[in-house]
């Protein structure tokens, strides 16, 4: 096999390196990048349109992507008509350490999964309205467990699973679904997100459970918890915790008139990184999952599971590449989000305003 590594040229080495310790390093016979800036004189560098011809002339048996993830330069080769895309993936078998790259599942970085929608805390302002769910909702264990399993599929490795809400420990079940994101996912790192109130009173079962499982139990440090007996208790059952110490604000950011350059707000959002699965369905964040519980409340119309904004992963044809490609997409919903405007962490009272959330 006769490849070129593309991709950034900072990144060549690393690629290079790699080749080299699954003893692959023969196959590559050049380097390319869109642009080769002071490297365009050296004598294994191709510019894209030499490496082109390479391949149409059967020089070249394809390109490998020194930076698997990186679909900018993906979407460069597929749009010069190079459909021969090699990566190294994370986990080599030994005889084929370099695989086609429609074949590999992508990693995802992350992926939010409510466990219960409703929540035992009111914060003002909360970002998966939990505070104004007027009644329990948990999440359907069968569905997770094909969801996630789902997943498996269409991804090579999910970096973080987040298990949150609302708030995660009020489902009883809890241990089912961390166990099934573990036998989905057997790398994963998996977090529980729990606002700590719950926790002094889980089961020994579930505390085995989180053990056996290597999980995180992530803490939102609020003000109204007594921060001493959680610390305590983590000591005590010696359990891998983190206290989030930054959440003493939170932000509004809902322009309910949806007048917002998606573009824009999108791309500045740092929630458009909080994958969120649902039903089936995945989408950038939470917000086209929750919007229901504000529409309800106050009579509106954000957009819902869109279908612009939400990736059914059962979808014919679809793979874990699609995903990331529409994950990185605006969302309707995002024309109604504004630049966030922070305020100080506190509950809400009774009526609960709006304006909580809209700018
Ligand atoms: S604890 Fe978390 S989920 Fe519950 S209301 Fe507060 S911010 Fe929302
Ligand atoms: S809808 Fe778009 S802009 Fe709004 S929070 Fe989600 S990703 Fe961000």
């Amino acid at each position: 096999m006769r490849l070129i590594i593309f991709g950034q040229a900072e990144s060549w080495n690393d690629a290079l390196q790699t080749a080299e310790r699954y003893g692959v390093s023969d196959a590559i016979v050049g380097l390319s990048d869109v642009n080769l800036g002071n490297y365009a004189e050296l004598d294994v560098t191709y510019s894209l349109s030499d490496m082109l011809q390479l391949y149409k002339n059967g020089d070249i048996d394809g390109v490998l992507q020194s930076e698997p993830e990186n679909t900018y330069y993906t979407n460069i080769l597929r749009e010069i008509g190079i459909d021969k895309i090699y990566i190294i993936p994370d986990k080599v078998d030994n005889n084929e350490a370099i695989k086609e790259y429609s074949a590999v599942g992508p990693v995802l970085n992350q992926i939010e999964f409510h466990i219960a929608d409703h929540c035992n805390l009111n914060c003002r302002g909360c970002a998966h309205y939990s505070n104004i769910v007027s009644h329990p909702v948990y999440a359907d264990y069968e569905q997770f467990d094909k969801d996630i399993h789902r997943l498996s599929e269409l991804f090579s490795n999910i970096k973080t699973i987040y298990l949150l809400g609302g708030e995660p420990l009020l489902n009883k079940d809890i241990g089912k679904f961390i166990e099934t994101a573990r036998d989905a996912f057997d790398t994963a790192n998996i977090t529980v997100v729990t606002n700590g109130i719950l926790l002094l009173s889980m089961s020994d079962d579930l505390i085995r459970i989180i053990k056996e499982n290597n999980v995180m139990i992530s803490i939102s440090d609020y003000e109204c918890l007594n921060n001493n007996k959680i610390i305590q208790y983590v000591k005590d059952n010696m359990l891998n915790a983190e206290l989030r110490i930054e959440k003493d604000s939170f932000a509004k950011h809902v322009n309910i008139k949806g007048d917002s350059d998606k573009k824009k707000i999108f791309n500045q959002c740092y929630r458009r990184n909080c994958t969120f699965l649902s039903k089936g369905m995945m989408a950038a964040c939470c917000t086209p999952f929750v919007n229901k519980y504000f529409n309800e409340k106050y009579d509106e119309h954000l957009p819902e599971l869109d279908a612009h904004d939400c990736i059914d992963i059962y979808e014919p044809g679809i793979d874990g590449w699609k995903i990331k490609d529409r994950l990185i997409q605006p969302m309707e919903s995002c024309k109604y989000c504004g630049e966030d405007e922070s305020f100080k962490w506190g509950l809400s009272k009774e009526p609960v305003d709006k304006m909580d959330w809209c700018l």
